[in-house]
């Protein structure tokens, strides 16, 4: 992994949070470092407050923010003093964590702090850099995880065994931190999640990020468990639109609204599907908890749809049982979708959100076939990843997206029917259908995208 510090860039960044901006897109740049949004990053500035008192403020990631493109205004200030008293409570409730993020902002107009916010006030470093780094989490996602995490690092990272992000795991941390910490501590591993550095500036904690990840990327290579077979190149096309289209259908009515269907065609998706031990390996879970929300907990494998619905259901009811408050099940329809003739396909409301699924599961393909030369792949208990699933937190997070259904101005009955029969008089419907998808992901108004169709139609029939 390269360290993109570069000393003529970070001039043109002034001051500690401008420094904060810098080196958090350059760990966003790196999609083996996060992903869509994963991460944060925070820093420690006193300043002066409107009746001129000095006060520590925490400039933590919003939500919402996406690490790459972060900006100054991505960083929600809080006051440090509430949160490290925060920090003491023996318990604090998710809305009760909220409202007191909230609260403690000195800018109304700033985005909500991330759930990890009090985790980052109790780290004593003027910056903390958070990332899901493949790299590490193939390590932890192991066997042996814990003990490759010691043999890789020493005492250099305190390891926090898994608990779910939000109080509980700030608890933690900040009870094993104390205990373990020392002068040499350069960082944090967080089993099943992801890696903290830490750093008296934005450079010393971008740099032990960076050296640390590659640690870990040494280790695998070191141990045979880095290269993985190389993809065969020519898979057979063969023609399955009927089929691909068949089970779109089945999945938009398991939804109850109409989704897209994504065949990615990637080769190392379709070297993975063809694997003799894939339902093995790819249904033990996900890579890291918060992956849920997006992809399930485990793709289908097939195409066998009621199938895998009657299992979501047991898997709902088997942990909903034992959660705190009742829940509602989501849709049990696949995300991501394993076929030996499809490939690696993934299922979303729009285009985005399908590119979204689509990179974590060509990561997440990658980790299990390095962790399977590492020992062996393990992800954590179905109950774990059904307590993320299911976390109002988390959920909050998808409901933000609600506007942009791609579907959403499509609902008309008669709309549907036109568009319907048109498909239905085509010659190449799988053709017409690719129109549609492309179309669509461009928002035209329903009228337009019929006249569209027609349009099309009338060339390639
Ligand atoms: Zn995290």
């Amino acid at each position: 992994m390269k360290n993109l510090w570069s000393d003529a860039d970070s001039t043109l960044f002034d001051g500690d949070l401008a420094l904060r901006v810098y080196t958090s897109r350059l760990l966003g740049k790196d999609p083996t470092l996060v992903l869509h949004g994963g991460g944060n990053t925070s820093v420690k500035i006193t300043e002066s407050n409107i009746v001129g008192n000095q006060e520590e403020i925490l400039y933590v990631k919003g939500s919402g923010w996406d690490l790459e493109f972060i900006e100054k205004a991505g960083f929600s200030p809080v006051r440090m003093n509430h949160m490290l008293s925060l920090a003491k409570l023996d318990t604090l409730s998710d809305p009760q964590m909220v409202n007191e993020l909230k609260t403690q902002l000195t800018n109304a107009t700033s985005p909500t702090p991330s759930v990890e916010t009090i985790l980052h006030a109790i780290l004593p470093f003027k910056y903390v850099d958070h990332t899901h780094s493949d790299a590490v989490v193939t390590v932890t996602n192991t066997l042996e995880g814990e003990d490759r995490i010691r043999e890789i690092y020493g005492e250099r990272v305190v390891i926090i065994p898994y608990v779910m992000p939000g109080f509980d795991l700030a608890k933690d941390v900040a009870r094993i931190f104390s205990e373990q910490s020392t002068d040499k501590t350069e960082g944090m591993v967080l089993m099943n999640h992801g890696i903290f550095s830490f750093g008296d500036s934005a450079k010393e904690s971008y740099d032990r990020m960076i050296s640390l990840v590659n640690e870990a990327e040494n280790y695998l290579i070191n141990k045979n468990a880095w290269d993985i077979e190389k993809p065969e190149a020519n898979f057979e096309q063969k023609n399955i639109s009927n089929q691909v289209a068949e089970l779109r259908q089945k999945i938009s009515l398991t939804i109850g609204k109409p989704v897209l269907m994504h065949l990615t065609n990637s080769l190392l998706g379709f070297n993975f599907c063809n694997k003799a031990d894939v339902k093995r390996i790819a249904s033990k879970g996900p890579l890291t908890p918060d992956h849920v929300i997006r992809t399930k907990r485990i793709p289908m494998i097939g195409r066998d749809i009621n199938k895998y619905n009657e299992e979501y259901a047991s898997y709902f009811n088997k942990n909903e049982i034992n959660s705190k408050a009742r829940k509602t099940m989501l849709d049990p329809a696949p995300r991501v979708i394993l076929d030996k003739e499809f490939g690696l396909c993934a299922v979303g409301k729009n285009m985005s959100e399908i590119g979204i699924i689509s990179d974590i599961y060509e990561h997440t393909m990658e980790s299990i076939l390095r962790a399977e030369k590492l020992g062996g792949f393990e992800a954590l208990p179905a109950k774990d990843i059904f307590d993320l699933e299911y976390w109002d937190l988390e959920q909050a997070k998808l409901l933000k997206n609600k506007s942009s259904l791609a579907f959403a101005r499509y609902r008309n009955r008669r709309f549907r029917i036109s568009l319907f029969k048109i498909i239905k008089s085509m010659a190449k419907p799988a053709i017409l259908t690719k129109i549609i998808l492309i179309e669509i992901a461009r928002e035209p108004s329903p009228v337009r995208l019929v006249r569209i169709t027609r349009a099309r139609t009338a060339v390639i029939s």
